[in-house]
């Protein structure tokens, strides 16, 4: 599972057929991460029902999610705790598209993921859904722009159209300045930042994070975690698996998951 990375993702070919169902439809359109959300009522960007993962290792089924009910609605900060094992990255894996489950319902919008077309996977991960990761994930030959740029390949936007989308979003995590510089000569921090500007720039729905914060120190803890409040005041749905309490304490709500159950706490 850890060979899922944002890279595996911007390969993807995208097709048209994929996007005509889901434009036609209100409930999935993707809405700008900028829009705001108090005009109307928050409706759910997310419904699993009984949503069942197992992996099989060796002669052994191990059932890392053991049927997830769950609702998530739109602008939500979420957290998501739990030991080592609960079945946290797996259930980000089934919201993020990158994954289905062996069994049940897993609903972005009117888009059952786990029905869906390899083809439509693609365009959900490329269009609707940012990721984070706890080692930023970036390549460490390109430049803080060309990580970003990355992320928007699948969308066929014109030259001038990503040359300033990248700009925007570097600009958005504060580092307009450091467009030029590899991810080794950055700090862990910026590293994040960079990470989340390649993960906002496709102007996703929601941002899925996996232990963001799990490689900084706790003033660099600080700074993403405001960053990514600020991302989500402006309307982006936050999901965030994290093992900090410091991180979980400033969620809106926060789930445990643990044996591949959830519950609030
Ligand atoms: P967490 O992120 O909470 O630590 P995971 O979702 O990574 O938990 O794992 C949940 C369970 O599923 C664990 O028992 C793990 O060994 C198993 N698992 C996860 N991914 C795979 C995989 N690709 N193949 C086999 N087993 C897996
Ligand atoms: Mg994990």
């Amino acid at each position: 599972m850890n060979t899922v990375t944002n890279e595996s993702v911007t390969n993807e070919s995208v097709t048209n057929e994929s996007v005509t169902n889901e434009q036609e439809n209100p409930m999935s359109m993707t809405e700008p991460a900028t829009t705001s959300i108090e005009s109307s009522a928050p409706s759910p960007i997310y419904a699993l029902q009984a949503v069942i993962r197992e992996y099989q290792q060796k002669n052994r089924n191990v059932r890392a999610l053991a049927g997830v009910d769950l609702e998530i609605r739109e602008g939500e900060f979420v957290t998501i705790q739990g030991p080592t094992g609960g079945g946290k990255s797996t259930l980000l894996q089934m919201l993020g598209a990158l994954d289905r489950p062996t069994s049940g319902v897993v609903k972005l919008g009117e888009v059952d993921l786990a029905k869906a077309s390899n083809a439509t996977l693609g365009h959900v991960r490329a269009t609707e859904v940012g990721f984070v990761f706890q080692g930023f994930n970036l390549i460490p030959t390109l430049t803080a722009h060309e990580n970003v740029d990355m992320g928007l390949e699948p969308l066929g936007l014109s030259g001038t159209d990503r040359h300033s989308r990248v700009a925007e979003a570097l600009a958005q995590v504060g580092l307009a300045e450091r467009a030029d510089h590899l991810p080794g000569e950055l700090s862990g921090g910026q590293q994040q930042r960079v990470a989340i500007a390649r993960a906002i720039a496709k102007r996703p729905r929601v941002l899925l994070a996996d232990e963001p914060t799990g490689n900084l120190d706790e003033h660099m803890r600080d700074e993403i975690l405001e960053l990514l409040e600020g991302l989500n005041r402006d309307g982006l749905t936050l999901i965030v698996v994290t093992h900090d309490s410091a991180v979980a304490r400033r969620a809106h709500r926060r789930l445990r998951l643990e044996k591949g159950s959830v519950r609030e706490i």
